[in-house]
């Protein structure tokens, strides 16, 4: 029968270590074994990259044992490195991730980017700061980015859940990020404001493929932050049916959506008719995966 609980061999080096946990993840066909194997033995004696490296000769301390086995163990029951971890990089900053928020992902950098180029070619309409609002923020990711990499513009940012605001909140906090935090459904928050920019990266999985999803993703990310309704594409039109609440449409509006996806969000952006110009841009690998509408 599989071994399906981890435990170390006595005494082992760093090394053995390593190859027992990436070993036994393996025997249980966990993805990347040996990146999750590294990943979590880093974090379990506090070492990263290099540090981990010229340690591996070294016996693997005791009184880490526990701890190894116990991450090991989390691992092999798929939930993901991220929240055993508690820590997701994002735009080269460390984020606190728990099982409240999504982990952020490597193209909403991408989306952050394009807010950036695009925002950078708004002309404020007074000496007022520019604002922006982040819709269903998360781990905060995007609004606290924005407000690092722009501390001239003004970060507001929303979730509808109490628990991922708490994260969103702790990130602000840690990172020294200027973000307002306000609970409530998509823009329902900023009624009667006029942000300058309006970027989002809602749950957009169509409800009846959030099965096929990979078990990490389907049993461990928050549903809320996955699921899109029928056709994924519901937080979308919500949040055009709500754009009346603010007492402008946003000049640069941005949003992030999944496969297949661009050509309907595109429709929806042209038919509202707030914005001159609709632009796709795609991810590294090619898929169209952000869609924003600009009127400078
Ligand atoms: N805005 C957050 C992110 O991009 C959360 C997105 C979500 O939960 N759908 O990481």
């Amino acid at each position: 029968m599989k071994r399906t609980i981890f435990e170390l061999t006595p005494q082992p080096s760093i090394r053995e270590a390593f190859v027992e946990a990436s070993s036994f993840l393996d025997g249980l066909r966990v993805m990347e074994s040996q990146r999750n194997a590294q990943l979590l033995l880093e974090h379990v004696l506090g070492l990263s990259g290099t540090s981990y490296f010229m340690a591996l000769a070294d016996p693997f301390p005791a009184d880490r044992r526990h701890a190894l086995e116990e991450a090991i163990n989390r691992k092999a029951q798929g939930v993901p490195a991220q929240y055993i971890i508690g820590e997701q990089e994002f735009y080269g900053r460390p984020f606190e991730v728990t099982p409240a928020v999504l982990i952020p992902r490597p193209e909403t950098e991408l989306l952050v980017e394009a807010v950036l180029k695009y925002g950078r070619e708004l002309t404020l309409r007074s000496n007022e700061r520019l604002q922006a609002i982040d819709i269903g923020t998360g781990s905060g990711a995007i609004a606290i980015t924005l407000a690092l990499q722009e501390p001239a513009w003004g970060l507001l940012a929303s979730d509808i859940s109490p628990d991922a605001l708490e994260v969103a909140a702790r990130n602000a906090k840690q990172l020294n990020a200027g973000v307002e935090f306000r609970q409530g459904n998509l823009l329902e928050p900023f009624a009667g404001m006029a942000p300058d920019i309006l970027v989002s990266n809602p749950p957009y999985i169509p409800a009846e493929d959030i099965e096929g999803l990979q078990p990490e993703v389907r049993d461990y990310e928050p549903r809320t932050a996955l699921d899109g309704g029928p056709d994924g594409l519901n937080p979308y039109r919500i949040m055009m049916a709500q754009l009346p609440l603010l007492s402008a449409p946003p000049r640069l509006i941005a949003f992030e959506l999944g496969m297949g996806q661009a050509e309907d969000v595109a429709e929806l952006l042209r038919s509202a008719g707030h914005w001159k110009e609709i632009v796709t841009v795609p991810d590294l690998a090619g898929i169209d995966r952000h869609v924003l509408g600009i009127s400078r």
